[in-house]
């Protein structure tokens, strides 16, 4: 894999201040790919200071005209599709087939989602005597996870682009490699100097100096509810803009009347995709009592097909690892039955867990509560739909989930009492212009769309 040795900072490559740098390892076979350098709060500032003088003229930039930008970066990324999938897999060790279609795929698809949404955008609009104007909230400081590398990175940056602020990138430390693409994408789509800025870095040095920067006027960050509070705090402190994408907790609803095999296997492939690596993944399974037996067996056939090295990856890195075997070992402390799966490693090198599932789980257990980020599915069992209700809202999370039943009337009537910001119905697609975020300690603000790009707005009203 090839790894640049600096900042993408102005436009171009520069030497980082620092002498430190960051090891890329392999997930799969635990080898050190590559090196990227570790920033220092010198290079951040350097990085603000850019994306501030960038800041001027791509906001007085006409909107078709960063649409057009922004058309451009979409072709690029898409020109470089394969080299994308291919570095994914071997920083995040997601199988390629999922790199493919998912890292590199969807990103292409949200960037060009904001190529059209910069041109028609209104930005100007009458109320009454006033006409109120959409300008650029001004600098943003988008900080980064590893689990969607490219997706994460493209769902602030475009529409940052697209409102007309300039930006700086703290990508994560596990997967700095694809940032790097995407900071080579943005100088090939043309993007004046300034506009995009990747300073690579650890999070408590390069990410709490760029959170921290007084000349950061937005903060977006995905990532951990920790790290999260943290950072909303600091926004708080500087009365700064922040946008939180958190954690999940998600539950997968299904009613009687339901297609109970469809739902219980789309549910397993739902938490199986990115090795259970998704904030908004179904982690938990609620079946009627009735159909609980039914289901388990079901599910236990479904996560058997995900052989760990082939169907499913491993975890990103030893510590995630770690913390997903952990809460496997609580699942089984705390009394749940271990139906497939279990603590131990599956293969001898590679950070894989095994597919895990567990079935007598109770609202109370931390594997019931805790976002675990692994391939771990809970199957709870409910008594009504009121009790159903009860259990899929009794988590500090609201990010996401899905509701199944034979009516969508039904199902929607569900859906529309459950406090979380997304539900698919009956397997309803993923759609890359619906809003997305979190209700509750989910988070704060929404991404994608025409709501992902008014995140990067501020207004201001002309009386006449
Ligand atoms: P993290 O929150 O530590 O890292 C996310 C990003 O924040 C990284 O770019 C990191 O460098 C940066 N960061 C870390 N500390 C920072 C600080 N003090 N100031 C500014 N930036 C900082 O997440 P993690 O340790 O990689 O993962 C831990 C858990 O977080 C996971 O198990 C999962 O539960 C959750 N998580 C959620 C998402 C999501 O999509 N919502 C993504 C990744 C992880």
């Amino acid at each position: 894999m090839k790894a640049h040795d600096g900042m993408y900072i102005g436009g171009e490559w520069r030497a980082a201040a620092g002498q430190d740098t960051i090891a890329v390892v392999n997930p799969a076979d635990e080898q050190v790919i590559g090196r990227v350098p570790a920033g220092t709060p010198q290079d951040v500032d350097t990085a603000v200071r850019a994306a501030r003088a960038a800041l001027p003229g791509w906001a007085a930039t006409p909107p078709a005209e960063r649409a057009a930008r922004i058309a451009a970066l979409r072709d690029a990324l898409v020109a470089r599709k394969d080299e994308i999938a291919e570095t994914v897999t071997a920083e995040l060790g997601s199988p390629l087939p999922f790199s493919q279609t998912v890292h590199a795929g969807l990103p292409a698809l949200v960037a060009g989602s904001y190529a059209e949404l910069a041109a028609t955008y209104p930005f100007e609009e009458k109320v009454g005597n006033s006409t109120v104007l959409s300008e650029p909230a001004g600098v943003v400081g988008a900080i980064t996870p590893w689990n969607y590398p490219l997706h994460q990175i493209v769902a602030k940056v475009a529409p940052a682009l697209a409102a007309g602020c300039t930006v700086v990138l703290k990508p994560a430390e596990d997967t700095p490699l694809t940032a790097q693409l995407f900071a080579e994408a943005t100088g090939e789509a043309g993007l004046p100097a300034g506009v995009f800025n990747l300073v690579t870095g650890t999070g408590p040095v390069a990410g709490q100096a760029l959170a921290g920067h007084d000349g950061v006027d937005l903060v977006s960050f995905t990532g951990s509810t920790a790290v999260g509070r943290q950072i909303g705090a600091v926004a708080g402190a500087a009365v700064k803009r922040v946008a939180l994408e958190l954690g999940g907790k998600s539950a997968n609803v299904i009613l009687p009347s339901a297609d109970l095999a469809k739902a219980v296997h789309v549910g397993i492939a739902n938490v199986m995709g990115n090795s259970g690596q998704t904030c908004s993944a179904w982690t938990r399974m609620l079946v009627h009592r009735d159909q609980y037996e039914e289901a388990v067996a079901l599910a236990a056939a479904a996560i058997g097909k995900y052989v760990p090295g082939e169907r499913v990856g491993p975890l990103v890195n030893a510590k995630q690892q770690a913390r997903v075997r952990g809460y496997i070992a609580k699942g089984v402390e705390e009394g749940a039955r271990l139906v497939a799966g279990g603590p131990e490693a599956p293969l001898d090198r590679g950070y894989y867990v095994s597919p895990t599932l567990f079935a007598d789980v109770t609202p109370e257990m931390t594997i019931a509560q805790e976002e675990i980020f692994g391939p771990v599915v809970s199957i709870l069992r409910y008594e009504d739909e009121e009790d159903a209700l009860r259990i899929a809202n009794a988590t500090v999370y609201g990010l996401a989930g899905a509701v199944w039943a034979a009516d969508e009337a039904e199902a929607v009537a569900f859906a529309r009492r459950m406090d979380t910001g997304q539900v698919d119905i009956n397997g309803g697609r993923f759609n890359p212009r619906a809003p997305f975020g979190g209700y509750k300690q989910s988070g704060v603000g929404r991404e994608l769309g025409s709501h992902g790009l008014a995140e990067y707005l501020q207004t201001k009203s002309l009386q006449f």
